[in-house]
């Protein structure tokens, strides 16, 4: 982030202002994580701040300090108004683009507020007053953790805040282990447990709070997982009578794609999930290496994301999707052999 901004910044939060800050719409732990972190910093610096989400998340982001303090637009829509119109301040964290927050970004986008972007994300749209805006960066919370500190600020992180923030670092790094975990990841890991985060108990909070119902659809997931060795890629289908059957809760399916990506010499892999509500399927995709599913996400299937993690959706049949999807990988098959 350059200085001028962040005198800018420094300035802005002298006097008290209106604060909204803003997730992805079906935030993660990132989006939460860094959120709830920004939260408590404004807040214990004397801010009106509030946490505006698009919809709700998963259970398993719900033991994070103040998270009962988020208001949800698709549920409390007048209050959320309100607060978006009233704001002087708005922070989106955690995406780029203002298609990113569903509905919401109608009333956002009317906003003459002062916008201040923190994410990690490719190809930053062009909305806001003061971007902090670095691809490199493994995590949104790992952002929020420098933005304090340029702040000089870095002493009032709490360990509420260390909590949530290494919540989200843990997350998008995979626990530490994707391409994007610099050893200045760790430094900030390891002063985040030194102000109080509790590496076993927040690990234990997010991933070991399975139900049997979700294991289960876990194993019906791998069970329709395809491999095309042509391609190096493999792809998983989950259908809305699978999800019904098992089920399903917000966020059971977070991990699963990664499952794709552990067999040995895949570069390339995929979930459709097809959506209860509405008729499309999401699609989640990763890779390893140089293959930017974020571009195949962009280029194919109205999406975006980062070179290792995108996603995007698919407004066909689930036979259709698979069909287009397998047809497409052919013009990517020297990149994936
Ligand atoms: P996931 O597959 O876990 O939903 O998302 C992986 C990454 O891709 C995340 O960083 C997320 O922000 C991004 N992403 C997921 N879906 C979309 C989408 O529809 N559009 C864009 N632009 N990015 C997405
Ligand atoms: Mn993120």
């Amino acid at each position: 982030m350059n200085e001028v901004d962040i005198k800018a910044i420094q300035t802005l939060l002298q006097t008290p202002k209106n604060i909204v800050i803003i997730p992805h719409k079906n935030p993660d732990s990132d989006a939460i994580g860094s959120t709830l972190a920004l939260w408590h910093y404004l807040k214990n610096k004397g801010q009106e701040a509030i946490i505006v989400a698009p919809n709700d998340y998963p259970e398993f982001l719900k033991w994070m300090p103040g998270e009962t303090e988020i208001v949800k637009f698709d549920t409390q829509q007048e209050i959320a108004e309100k607060l978006i119109k009233d704001a002087n301040v708005i922070f989106t964290l955690d995406f780029n683009d203002l298609s990113r927050i569903g509905e919401m970004s109608g009333i956002v986008s009317q906003s003459d507020a002062t916008f201040i972007m923190i994410d990690h994300h490719q190809q930053p749209a062009d909305y806001a007053t003061h971007m902090y805006s670095d691809t490199k960066m493994s995590s949104t919370a790992e952002m929020v953790y420098n933005f304090i500190t340029y702040l000089g600020e870095n002493d009032a992180i709490t360990p509420e805040m260390a909590s949530c923030l290494y919540s989200g670092i843990m997350t998008d790094t995979g626990s530490f282990r994707f391409s994007a975990t610099t050893s200045t990841t760790h430094r900030v890991i390891a002063d985040l447990m030194d102000k109080g985060a509790k590496n076993a108990e927040i690990h234990n909070a997010i991933y070991d709070t399975n139900s049997p119902s979700k294991l289960q659809l876990l194993g019906c997931a791998l069970n329709n997982m395809v491999v095309l060795e042509a391609y190096n890629t493999v792809y998983i289908t989950l259908s809305k009578q699978e999800l019904l059957h098992h089920d399903f809760r917000k966020g059971d399916t977070e991990g699963f794609v990664n499952y794709g990506l552990s067999l040995k010499g895949i570069k390339f892999a995929a979930i459709f999930i097809e959506n209860l509500q509405e008729p499309y399927i999401k699609m989640s995709l990763r890779s390893k290496g140089d293959f930017s599913v974020n571009e195949f996400a962009r280029t194919h299937f109205n999406g975006g994301g980062h070179t290792n993690a995108a996603g995007g959706r698919s407004n066909d049949s689930m036979e259709d999707t698979v069909k287009n999807f397998t047809e497409i990988l052919n013009a990517y098959k020297n990149e994936l052999s």
